[in-house]
């Protein structure tokens, strides 16, 4: 009984937080609410040398920075931008109250082992193995240092399992959105960062929850592991993070507004390791022969819109309402819709527009290269 009523309680609480979210107009991205984990009296994870609250304010500061400098239309506001304590729930009011169209939180890791590495991306859901929860009961926790938790979360336990299921009812209405925000992000930190990927996932943040916007919470990699705790506490290393962190706010952005991208991503180049030298020349000869004997080797680039994304198959025919030529990919075991496949961005937009005035309010445009998910500016420079 006591569980049923903590259920309607916390739904109750959260649509009070959440019912005028689904008026705002997500078509422009102005505004962007950067929120530096921890502060004050709670330090967060530590490593060796270092505090998270530190790292994580340290690198909050220098996207704000990379977007006011470069981005003239975008307003910053941070939910701190000194050492202090903030509340979690205050935090996603901050966001709330600026009326937001992105919340950005960051954060560092840490795992016993000290070999554990690389930087991960997570979305308001339910969690699927019991390392994921870790990591949420973890970062929650940040509430027991608050005076009136229990008055202010609805009794809810950071550390009781069913506490989660309870969270796991709340729907995020931006999970498209901050799915692509997260994958944007992650991409950038491997492909021009060269950090390790530890992929985009889901689990039951309480920071998340509470927030009327897509959101994403950033763990920029782990403190528990000595060569990654030295790179997040050089000026460089968090320089390199956060410079991801405001292409991928950027190249999301461009991609909702339907405006080209200026810059092409380049990936970082690699170290040439001799031993494989050989190997790549190998490769260079079997696509020349290929080129030579066919012509179905030619790059096909194309773009959808991504309307739904399912933790297990689903049977396209009967499943999407009012959604036509729609066809699945899958990518790290998770199963996604889209819509469409078009030659240009344009004519992609433009579908969006349509499914989004329909069922799916978060549907949005994906690009593709040869059958591979690729951010736009890359499928872009494909056409050039
Ligand atoms: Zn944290």
């Amino acid at each position: 009984m006591r569980v049923i009523k903590t259920i309607i309680l916390l739904i109750l609480f959260v649509y009070s937080f959440t019912n005028q979210a689904y008026t705002q107009d997500f078509s422009k991205i102005d505004k962007v609410v950067i929120d530096a984990g921890h502060g004050g009296k709670d330090p967060g994870t530590v490593g060796k040398n270092s505090q998270e609250k530190k790292i994580a304010l340290a690198i909050a500061l220098k996207v704000g920075k990379l977007i006011n400098e470069n981005l003239s239309d975008v307003k910053v506001t941070y939910t701190r931008s000194t050492d202090v304590f903030v509340e979690l729930y205050r935090r996603a009011e901050i966001a709330n109250k600026a009326k937001a169209d992105l919340f950005i939180s960051i954060h560092c890791n840490s795992v016993t082992s000290p070999r554990a590495i690389g930087t991960e991306t997570w979305i308001m859901g339910t969690h699927r193995s019991a390392k994921n929860l870790e990591v949420a009961k973890k970062e929650n926790a940040s509430i027991l240092l608050e005076a009136d938790y229990s008055k202010n979360y609805n009794n809810f336990d950071p550390n009781s399992p069913e506490s989660y299921i309870t969270l796991s009812l709340i729907q995020s209405a931006y999970r498209e959105q901050s799915m692509g925000l997260a994958e944007a992000v992650q991409s950038q930190f491997k492909n021009r960062v060269n950090r390790v990927d530890r992929g985009v996932k889901e689990a039951g943040f309480l920071v998340l929850v509470y927030t009327t916007m897509p959101s994403i919470l950033i763990e920029t990699g782990f403190l528990s592991n000595p060569e990654e705790e030295k790179f997040l506490l050089s000026e460089a290393g968090q320089d390199y993070i956060a410079s991801a962190i405001y292409r991928a706010f950027r190249d999301y952005k461009y991609t909702i507004e339907g405006e080209k991208v200026i810059e092409v991503p380049i990936k970082i180049e690699v170290p040439i390791d001799t031993n494989k030298v050989q190997e790549k020349e190998e490769v260079n000869i079997a696509v020349e022969a290929a080129v030579a004997t066919s012509d179905t080797t030619k790059t096909e680039v194309y773009f959808g819109v991504q309307f739904a994304t399912r933790t297990s198959k689903v049977n396209i025919e009967n499943s999407f309402e009012g959604v036509s030529d729609i066809w699945q990919y899958e990518q790290k075991g998770l199963y996604k819709y889209v819509s469409g496949k078009h030659l240009s961005f344009k004519d992609a937009d433009k579908q969006k527009k349509i499914i989004r005035a329909g069922k799916y309010k978060d549907a949005f445009v994906v690009a593709f290269v040869n059958g591979q998910r690729v951010s736009r500016a890359e499928a872009e420079a494909m056409l050039k």
